[in-house]
């Protein structure tokens, strides 16, 4: 049973639903290859139906956990960190950034977008999702679109939310993990034919590894 006094400290920002943290390779989009801290936020609500993370959905499975613990323990890993989720703008994020930023670090971002911007952040991957759009305010500061491929009526809504972002914006197609084989030869020949975009894979799946 979660107390009024640590549910405030959630609304603040100054605890977060901790689902998961580790240190790992970032697979997927432009910082594929680097090492960088995981912290993984529980809560969402956009109900993706292909979503590989599930168990994050319900914030309250996952312990309320100082700011300061959090940080703590990925300085001893990574002055690049990534914040995922769940959908991590679901909360507060301005005392994670701003502890973070204190000590030095990179702070990355993996967001439906579907909440308001909350933070600082040093790269923003907005990965949209037709059933809960992005607030229109996210589209301008995105670094990379990344565009999550389950059928073929998807191509469509990329361009949708590609006509949204920057000039500057790095755009990427990936598979759905699960319908990969089927949709993976779409993509290239998509690609191939609007080089405007590049293929996203989630190389942390091949290699086995979180
Ligand atoms: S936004 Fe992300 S975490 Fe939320 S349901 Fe969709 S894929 Fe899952």
């Amino acid at each position: 049973m979660i107390s009024e006094e640590t549910k405030e400290l959630v609304e603040k920002g100054v605890m977060l639903p901790l689902m998961e943290e580790f240190y790992t390779i970032q697979g997927e989009g432009f910082h594929k290859g680097t090492a960088a801290y995981f912290i993984r936020i529980g809560g969402c609500d956009v109900g993706c139906h292909w979503c590989d993370v599930k168990e994050s959905w319900n914030a309250d499975l996952h312990p309320p956990t100082p700011v300061g613990k959090i940080v703590e323990n990925a300085v001893k890993y990574s002055d690049t960190v990534v914040v995922t989720g769940g959908e991590p703008l679901t909360w507060d994020m301005t005392v994670l950034t701003n502890s973070l930023k204190k000590k030095g670090c990179k702070i990355h971002i993996e967001t439906s977008g579907a909440y308001d911007i909350t933070g600082i952040w040093d790269w923003i991957c907005l990965s949209p999702k037709k059933i809960k759009l992005p607030k229109p305010e996210i589209y301008p500061l995105a670094h990379e679109l990344k565009v999550i491929i389950f059928n073929k009526h998807d191509f469509k809504f990329a361009e949708e939310q590609a006509a949204k972002v920057s000039d500057h914006c790095i755009l990427y197609l990936q598979p759905e993990w699960s319908n990969r084989e089927k949709m993976m030869p779409l993509i290239v020949d998509y690609v191939m034919k609007n080089p405007k975009w590049k293929v996203s894979l989630q190389t942390h799946k091949y290699l086995n590894i979180p």
